[in-house]
């Protein structure tokens, strides 16, 4: 439902955007800093200058691109909508345009959270025509090619950075009516992409779907990126928004119950145990991170657990916990009341406060002349999230009736 854009095009060495951090530049032009990701799975950033005013699509190009749904698993207004475009596909390669969006969701989906939570997504592609086949300065620089969303490698001089024209890639995914993320695929197989308000990877190369999970990371779940270069020696600032960088050593956590002190002390599914491992945020000291190398830190590693709660906690900001339910009015007893439930909710029944059943349906009988209230308590009782302000603020919710007999 919010609209944001992951531009994923995927080759071998990828490039993502950071923190959507766009400054007003010089000439009119808007500065971003981007991320650049190298085949051995490190991660760097650089600041790229864009053009103020990007070339838009013509309605008529907009119109004439078809919306095929990859995997839709419930009505827009409660699931996370994730829309490619592609690029550098000629009508002629829209099978594999399919195939490349496919391959990039399937390793997405393989990953946890998203694995644990896949229903909780929509998938489409939008099928965007290219009049020539590839883009620009792919294999080498120099090479120019003529597609719908300008997408090109060496963007600021930088071999790996895949940049896309965001107005366009933006217009074509506004076909899908509700559109959360975008991820704009080109068709290469060079290691290759950058994140950022828009991200892109390289359609064709198999690395490029981590460059997509870790920008994700940023986009869905807020996370920081965990690296320690790029900034300086000892972080300046403040206490950081992020929950997945702190100014606070463990015994500081601890003791003031802030961050990642539910964690510490826990097996970390990207190895290690959780605590506070100095550097982080671009800066190698005076910050720090929740373990020793996750996927905010480089691709290939698996989100810690700070991390993936903070994710699995905003996919449910996003989806909710019910997708629709049996009408609110007041019911007879003797009518079945229903809840279809949204990701790994589950539901528990009570009968003027006593708990009588759990499951998606309950048909209140025997109850003794009167009103009595009838509550569906919906909630996703996961253990890998700990925070219960954030599951009793988004990842729970209480339908009522009142039946009468
Ligand atoms: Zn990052």
């Amino acid at each position: 439902m919010r609209l944001t854009t992951l531009l994923v095009a995927v080759s071998f060495a990828l490039v993502a955007v950071a923190s959507p951090s766009a400054t007003a530049g010089p000439a009119g032009g808007r500065v971003e800093w981007m991320e650049v990701f190298s085949p051995d799975g490190t991660i760097g950033r650089m600041p790229v200058r864009l053009p103020a005013v990007e070339p838009s699509a013509s309605a008529m190009e907009v119109a004439a691109a078809e919306v095929v749904p990859i995997e839709i698993n419930g009505s827009s207004a409660t699931r996370f909508d994730l829309v490619f475009v592609g690029d550098g596909y000629t009508s002629t390669q829209l099978g594999l345009y399919h195939q490349h969006v496919q391959s990039k969701w399937n390793e997405i989906a393989a990953f946890e959270p998203f694995k644990s939570h896949r229903t909780q997504f929509n998938v489409w592609q939008v099928n965007v025509v290219s009049a020539q086949s590839g883009v620009d300065n792919d294999p080498t620089n120099g090479v120019s090619k003529s597609t719908a969303l300008d997408m090109r490698f060496w963007c600021n001089n930088t071999e790996r950075l895949l940049c896309v024209n965001q107005t366009k890639a933006r217009q074509f995914a506004a076909s899908v009516s509700d559109v959360d993320q975008v991820i704009a695929l080109a068709n290469s197989t060079k290691y290759g992409g950058a994140g950022g308000g828009v991200a892109t990877a390289s359609g064709g190369n198999a690395q490029a779907g981590q460059i997509a999970i870790h920008e994700l990371g940023h986009s869905i779940g807020g996370l920081a990126d965990e690296y320690d270069y790029g900034g300086g020696d000892c972080y300046p600032y403040g206490e950081p928004r992020e929950l997945n960088v702190s100014r606070s050593t463990a015994a500081q956590m601890r003791a003031n119950q802030t961050k990642w002190y539910r964690w510490l002390g826990q097996t970390s599914p990207d190895g290690g145990v959780v605590d506070t491992y100095q550097g982080g945020r671009y800066y190698k000291r005076c910050i720090y991170r929740p373990t020793s190398n996750s996927i905010m830190r480089s691709l290939g590693r698996q989100f810690n657990l700070p991390g993936r709660e903070a994710m699995i906690t905003a996919f449910y900001r996003e989806t909710g916990v019910v997708e629709a339910s049996s009408g609110q009015s007041i019911k007879s007893a003797g009518e079945t009341l229903w809840v279809k439930t949204v990701g790994n909710a589950s539901v528990t029944w009570q009968v003027d406060g006593v708990t009588v059943g759990t499951g998606p349906e309950f048909t209140p009988r025997g109850l003794a002349p009167g009103t009595h209230m009838v509550k569906a308590i919906v909630t996703d009782p996961t253990d890998a999230v700990r925070d219960e302000q954030a599951r009793a603020q988004w990842m729970t919710r209480t339908l009522v009736w009142h039946v009468t007999t």
